[in-house]
């Protein structure tokens, strides 16, 4: 297996057979894993991790993805939505705590219209000149990512959550295609944002099968940044019964990823560090180097809910910060205090 690794490592490249393999591996040799994938997350960033600042903005959706809490058929959800002025404040008070990147996610709500997503743009770039500004609105037309680049956005994420045709249908209603998700994330490319695709980790009927095609699919997109972590169920979704994605094959693949994209920006998700209590540290040592802490108000937390028992959703944003940064200095690393851009990237 170390000859596999190795050979990984000067490459870049597993076959499927070999893909599996890894994915199975022994502890002894997950550790070596781990090893190389950290020594070259390292040798690009150094001890250093990015904080992004995520502002959960809505938990209305239009869509239905099954795997989702807070899918449009899920009547037990609660519905929030964040005004202009509250994901401002929000902002501001990332900036005081030294988040110079803004991630603002959120289900597919209609009520924020292209105008009003870029006046939100325009406001946090102009209140924060230093800072960079992620949207993680899900699918738009070419026209509607434009406008908000156009705003200053500079990043965009949304993950394609599986490159299988197959798979992905099993995972969304016949009204979502993958055809669709792709084009999604070749326009922002086109439009010149950096992006991030991804999955999650043992979704229902995930195979190592599927898994090669997401990094085949990783290979031609190129992204600036790929986010997985486990699936975790919801107790109020149609895969409530399904069992949840492994810590350890998360562990894998971040550590394969980093790999084969040495220079990619890679977060240890809030997924991971659900699925278990050290996951976030056990990510950053397989090789990740960016988390994102939670800047949402408190008291809607809860509400955005994609997943059962979802961590730090009762802390203030200061405490989410203060807890995060003693996790990386507790093993070793620092918070780097920058827009944490892709090593590659300048805005044209
Ligand atoms: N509406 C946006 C944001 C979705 S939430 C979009 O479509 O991109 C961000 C990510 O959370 C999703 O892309 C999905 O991969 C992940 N997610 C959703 N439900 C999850 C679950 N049950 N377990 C783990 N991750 C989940």
């Amino acid at each position: 297996m170390k000859k596999i690794i190795d050979a990984l490592c000067k490459t870049k490249k597993l076959t499927k057979e070999e893909l599996s393999a890894v994915l199975d591996i022994s502890e002894e040799d997950r550790e070596y894993l781990s090893q190389r994938a950290r020594e070259i997350s390292i040798a690009e960033f150094g001890k250093k991790i990015y904080l992004r600042g995520l502002i959960e903005i809505s938990s209305y959706c239009k869509n239905d993805c099954y795997y989702c809490g807070i899918r449009r058929s899920n009547h037990n959800a609660q519905r929030y939505r964040l005004t202009p002025e509250e994901i401002l404040l929000c902002a501001d008070k990332g900036y005081e705590l030294g988040f110079r990147t803004f991630v603002l996610q959120g289900g597919e709500d209609i009520w924020y219209s292209d105008n009003v997503i870029c006046s939100v743009v325009e406001g946090i770039k102009s209140r924060h000149e230093d800072c960079a500004v992620t949207l993680s609105l899900g699918e738009k037309s070419y026209e509607s990512y434009k406008k908000y680049y156009d705003s200053g956005a500079d990043r965009y994420l949304l993950r394609h959550e599986t490159a299988d045709k197959a798979h992905y249908s099993m995972l969304h209603p016949k009204e979502m295609s993958l055809e669709n998700r792709k084009q999604c994330l070749y326009s922002l490319k086109e439009i010149g944002y950096q992006v991030g695709c991804g999955i999650m980790v043992g979704s229902p009927y995930q195979s190592a099968d599927t898994i090669y095609k997401d990094i085949e699919f990783m290979k031609e997109l190129q992204p600036h940044m790929i986010g997985i972590g486990p699936f975790i169920h919801h107790k109020d979704t149609p895969f409530a019964k399904f069992e949840n994605g492994s810590t350890r094959t998360t562990l894998i693949l971040l550590s394969i990823l980093r790999i084969m994209f040495p220079k990619v920006l890679l977060p240890a998700t809030t997924a991971l560090g659900t699925a278990d209590p050290m996951g976030r540290e056990k990510g950053i040592l397989a090789g990740a180097n960016v988390l994102m802490p939670n800047l949402s108000p408190v008291s809607q937390r809860k509400k955005y809910s994609l997943y059962d028992n979802k961590i730090c959703t009762g802390e203030e944003a200061a405490e989410c910060r203060n807890c995060l940064e003693r996790r990386i200095n507790s093993i070793g690393y620092e918070v780097d205090g920058g827009r944490g851009d892709h090593p590659d990237f300048k805005r044209s």
